[in-house]
């Protein structure tokens, strides 16, 4: 069975980068049927906090993503972790080491004098000696001295690393007994039965480190993909600056979670030349065999584009609901559906959508002063007199096709044009010259309130006239 994770550190929030991740390992897992898990890596107890974690696990939750199984958390695993350190111990693949820090700067500065790569060269390897007293030791795994760590990546095809550039004996616990980074890591993907690794291209280098690991415990060394990371327009790792590294940003943005969900799976990887990918087509197409070998730019104007069609044909229940947390309630409101037909092709993100909706939802407090100028003039405000009198005179009009016909007719009779009425009607209802097509925008505020508001643009004569 194909078992992903995603595995992030709770240092801050989570960030683009970091989801993007989490959807390819999400997508993989269920092509395959598989399992996709959740574990925090927290063992960093100055740097990780639990705010970050929590934060890390709503932004998923807005995502949508669902792991499966609980979360687990590293933190919670120290002793599982200790007893495989003790296990390398007790079978001679790991040893105690007791230089002092002291000792490891003066070698050092020795083999970087000697214009050696500074490394740990190994003395205590087979120590069997007396302890230096008052020195709490650590401990370290007993790695290759020569040849080739190499393995099939997924994304970057074969790699070699040479162990005499890179390896030496490292500490897999510190002094105080904590395992450290790598050491987990592999533990942890090892004992979750973890079948694919796939994780940003940053820690590539940490993976000649695991794999000694692996061996030492006999554990299955699993596949893995290292992913290049988002770039900005320059070229250069995307940092706040270049747009919100925050998930959560987006959320307050107006985004939504599918549409960037379907942003990010395109960057780094196409299918095509398709671009809106429903989560079940990205799961049946997405191959991490196929991720991009180079960086992609980050470009907000194609999630912009996105989002936009995601607003334009996603079910209007959906929209509403996601308009409550922009402080838009419409569950009440006998014409939601219809408001939001009306509105979905113009808004580009849910904020925006907001903000249309409420302009015409809400009866206007001021009006537009440009608008007013150029519109309110003339026999603007006889006219919309006269239609308020044809309304008030009529049966109420229920639909946008009922306005339109009663209007037209009304325009006919007194021998006028469509934007004899139409802007100055505008601007009565919702305070300004723009709004979608106004029979739709009538048919929303209702009968009555359409009066009202004529009435009301009709009280307002003068205010703005000076
Ligand atoms: N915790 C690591 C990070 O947040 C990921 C480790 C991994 O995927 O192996 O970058």
């Amino acid at each position: 069975m194909t078992i992903t994770r995603f595995a992030p550190s709770p240092t801050g929030y989570l960030h683009i980068g970091g989801l993007r991740t989490a959807l390819y390992c999400y997508l993989v897992s269920k092509n395959k049927n598989g399992k996709f898990l959740l574990r925090i890596e927290d063992t960093d107890l100055a740097r990780n906090s639990k705010e970050a974690a929590a934060a890390i696990e709503e932004a998923f939750e807005w995502t949508g993503l669902s792991y499966d199984g609980e979360v687990v958390y590293q933190s919670n695993r120290f002793d599982l972790y200790k007893s495989y350190v003790q296990k390398l111990l007790d079978e001679g693949k790991a040893y105690r080491c007791y230089m002092s820090k002291e000792e490891l700067d003066a070698m050092r500065a020795e083999q970087t004098a000697a214009k050696q790569r500074p490394h740990y060269d190994g003395r205590y390897r087979d120590f069997t000696g007396e302890p230096p007293a008052g020195v709490e030791p650590v401990i370290r795994i007993k790695a290759p001295r020569e040849g080739e760590i190499s393995f099939v990546d997924g994304v970057k095809g074969e790699v070699h690393f040479n162990v005499s550039d890179m390896l030496d004996d490292f500490i897999i616990a510190r002094s105080d007994g904590t395992p450290t980074y790598n050491f987990v890591v592999t533990i942890d993907d090892a004992l979750m039965e973890i079948t694919d690794v796939i994780r940003g291209d940053d820690h590539l280098s940490n993976t000649p480190k695991q794999i000694v690991i692996y061996n030492a415990l006999g554990f299955k060394i699993p596949k893995f993909y290292h992913v290049p990371m988002i770039l900005n327009h320059q070229g250069k790792k995307l940092s706040k600056r270049d747009g919100a590294l925050d998930v959560m940003e987006y959320k307050r943005a107006g985004y939504l979670p599918e549409a960037l969900l379907n942003f990010l799976v395109r960057l780094g990887w196409s299918h095509g030349d398709q671009e809106i990918f429903s989560l079940e087509e990205m799961i049946q197409f997405f191959d991490p065999n196929h991720i991009n070998k180079s960086a992609s730019a980050f470009n907000e104007e194609k999630l912009v584009w996105i989002n936009a069609q995601y607003i334009k044909q996603l079910d209007a229940d959906r929209l509403i609901k996601e308009l409550e947390y922009f402080n838009l309630s419409l569950a009440d409101h006998p014409k939601a559906h219809e408001l939001i037909d009306l509105l979905r092709d113009r808004a580009k993100t849910l904020v925006e959508l907001a903000d249309m909706a409420r302009a015409i939802i809400n009866a206007p407090t001021d009006y537009d002063a440009k608008a007013y100028k150029k519109f309110i003039k003339g026999d603007a405000l006889e006219n919309l007199k006269a239609f308020k009198q044809t309304l008030e005179a009529h049966e109420s009009c229920s639909s946008a096709e009922a306005f339109e016909v009663l209007a037209k007719q009304f325009l006919e009779e007194k021998g006028l044009k469509l934007k004899d009425l139409a802007q100055p009607l505008r601007i009565a209802m919702v305070g300004g010259a723009v709004s979608p097509s106004v029979f739709g925008v009538l048919s929303i505020i209702g009968h009555q309130n359409v009066i009202a508001r004529i009435e009301r643009l009709l009280n307002h004569k003068g205010k703005n006239d000076e």
